[in-house]
């Protein structure tokens, strides 16, 4: 078997004991003599799945008791809707933080349901920055302050929650969760699409307060009424039964190995090494400011475009998958999330050391 070190932004690299048990568990889950794919979703057997993922989240994350965590389906891309559509009345106000492609695709969404307004927007510059707490005012009419915790396309991200000046946080925390400190007890509504830090595609992790499910007004489509869901346990309909079972054994994983601690120490450790090679020398380009750098992706540019493809290429035949930028930032991309092993990113600096001497 030959795995590729894989810096793939998503769905990406998933620990490989983790694959392992999937592998065995299609077969016959936990010893049920039905496997995975094939058991009812009512069954107890999959009940214990779900409850079992929603103990390690909320024990990994420190999710306050009271809080709702749901596995639902349409990927963050169906929460830019779902949260505007439950936490707004038509009118009402909601403000966005700006600072990335992702931000710009839930303030469309949320524009159809209500009055929301980007207060702070980073595009003039091309996503270089994440804003500091009084770059911004919150309206006082707003609902809730939205934000995108890490930019995955950009390479930039929050260090701290940002402030919300008193009003309800939502965030979209899909390609940071999990790796980097994280305060769910401030947030009103959290949403992460799987693929990322937690699982394979198709899964969506969202968590919600009391007050986020006292907002939810009747009458909504079943599919898209978070009180639907909660009410049923996320098991109104079928749900995305293997990628809640991967969750479970992804959210094992970290507890067996240190937990929320370890992985955020581990993925600093990961991105130190590799943001200390960008800084070595000037033939490389980072593209965030560096009080915004991500730890989770990491974005730079090359002297040329040719030099650029030809890194890629290179990288690949040496066993380097994924990194090629987004087309909005172009240039490099490296995802370092929690499953990637600190050799893969000590293989990567090697290479581009060796890289830069040649064509530096
Ligand atoms: C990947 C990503 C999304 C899109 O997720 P889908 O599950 O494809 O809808 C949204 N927000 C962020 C921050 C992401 O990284």
């Amino acid at each position: 078997m030959a795995r590729l070190h894989n810096f793939s932004a998503g769905p990406a690299v998933l620990p490989v004991s983790v694959v392992e048990e999937l592998r065995d568990n299609l077969l016959d889950l936990n010893g049920s003599g039905i496997g995975l794919m094939e058991i009812s979703h009512r069954s107890k057997t999959f009940q214990a799945v779900v409850d079992g993922a929603v103990a390690r989240i909320k024990r990994v994350l420190s999710v306050p008791d009271d809080h709702t965590v749901l596995f639902l389906q349409g990927g963050a891309s169906l929460q830019f809707y779902m949260t505007a559509l439950n936490l707004l009345r038509p009118g009402e106000a909601a403000d966005y933080l700006v600072t990335g492609t992702w931000s710009q695709k839930a303030i469309k969404e949320a524009k159809r349901i209500g009055n929301a307004k980007a207060i702070w927007d980073d595009a003039p510059n091309n996503f270089k920055r994440v804003p500091g707490d009084d770059d911004y005012t919150v309206r006082d009419e707003a609902v809730f302050l939205h934000y995108t915790s890490n930019n995955t396309i950009y390479g930039t991200e929050f260090k701290r929650t940002p402030s919300s000046q008193g009003k309800p946080l939502v965030a979209d925390l899909s390609s940071d969760i999990a790796g980097v400190p994280v305060e769910i007890a401030k947030h009103d509504l959290v949403y992460a699409g799987a693929q990322k830090n937690l699982g394979p595609s198709g899964v969506t992790l969202v968590m919600l307060s009391p007050w986020a499910l006292s907002r939810v007004p009747e009458g909504l489509p079943a599919m898209l009424d978070y009180k639907v869901h909660a009410k049923d346990g996320s098991l109104y309909n079928t749900p995305n039964c293997v990628g809640i079972y991967v969750i479970e054994r992804v959210f094992a994983w970290m507890e067996q190995n240190g937990g929320l601690p370890a992985m955020i120490a581990r993925n600093e450790a990961k991105a130190g090494e590799l943001y200390a090679e960008l800084d070595r020398t000037g033939f490389w380009r980072p593209h965030a400011a560096k009080d915004c750098r991500s730890v989770m992706n990491v974005t730079w540019r090359l002297p040329s475009e040719e030099l650029e493809e030809r890194f890629v290429k290179e990288a690949k035949a040496a066993a380097m998958d994924g990194l090629k930028g987004h087309r909005s930032v172009g240039g490099i991309r490296a995802s370092l999330y929690n499953a990637l092993e600190p050799a893969s990113v000590s293989a990567l600096v090697g290479f581009m050391r060796e890289f830069e001497r040649k064509n530096g």
